[in-house]
């Protein structure tokens, strides 16, 4: 699954591509990926030209003139710029044509991904987006309105992480990353923490993905980005995807627990539940 870090990946390497096209036409064939009746969203984005790409969380604003195209690739979504039609194949649900004769087409074989329309200026009306979190790595973040969020929270940290609605942007990989930085149990209740915890977790949810968009994402099972750009954060993994192995810091064996449903990866000496 594309995480934060992937997402500024993508959106990096389509705005050196796609600032300043025109969408000259929209083909869907599969078009439930898009939150609208099609025929109206064709009259608004036909002619409308990519002016910006932005990121918000995990997801792509592609911001036009008039409008913002919001895009979410839940699990495998993936852009791909085609130099024609033939290139395309069944997984390609969207595509718009580009008034520099390119084809930008929207890949995604479980088809979860959407996107929706809203005009430009509103992408924070959306409920899916209103209901994100500030984002991990951003600067200055106010640690004592997240600790009382987190105070009132009775589950484990990482489900808490995971759902994106106090602090967003953190993945499967990356929280497993930021919590064996930070030496937290996955399982530890978001309320038993205190500040100088929460204050951890938060520097090192910022220095995980702040290296890991500098290097590009993890390209890891099934996601790799579009274009065939690879990450390079695999390489700096210390505990996700880890297991048996020594870990880096004690040389214990990593071990693999499930949270909430989700494979995760500890050092259980590093990373113990507190006693109460
Ligand atoms: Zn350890």
């Amino acid at each position: 699954m594309p995480e934060l870090p992937e997402v500024e990946t993508v959106k990096e390497t389509l705005k050196t591509r796609l600032i300043g096209q025109k969408i000259k036409s929209v083909i869907a064939p599969y078009p439930n990926i898009i939150k609208m009746n099609l025929e109206t969203f064709k009259q608004k984005v036909i002619n409308q030209s990519f002016t910006d790409i932005r990121r918000y969380g995990k997801y792509l604003f592609f911001v036009l003139n008039d409008y913002t195209l919001v895009s979410h690739l839940r699990m495998e979504g993936k852009y791909f710029l085609r130099q024609d039609l033939s290139q395309t194949t069944k997984h390609e649900h969207v595509i718009f044509e580009l008034s520099n004769g390119e084809y930008l087409s929207y890949h995604d074989v479980r088809k979860f991904g959407t996107m929706e329309l809203v005009e430009k200026g509103k992408e924070f009306t959306l409920l899916s987006v209103k209901k994100l979190g500030i984002e991990a790595n951003q600067k200055d973040i106010d640690i004592n309105s997240i600790f009382k969020k987190f105070n009132k929270a009775n589950r484990p940290i990482k489900s808490l992480l995971l759902d994106q609605s106090i602090l967003t942007g953190l993945g499967n990989i990356y929280v497993d990353e930021t919590l064996f930085r930070a030496k937290i149990h996955p399982q530890e209740l978001a309320s038993n923490l205190n500040v100088a915890e929460i204050t951890d977790i938060i520097e090192n949810a910022k220095i995980v993905l702040d290296k890991a968009i500098k290097l590009g994402g993890t390209t890891i099972r099934t996601y790799q980005s579009s274009f065939g750009v690879d990450g390079r954060f695999q390489n700096e993994l210390k505990v996700h995807t880890m297991v048996n192995k020594p870990c880096p810091v004690c040389g214990t064996k990593i071990e693999k627990i499930k949270v909430g449903g989700r494979g995760t990866y500890l050092c259980p000496n590093c990373q113990k539940r507190k006693e109460l």
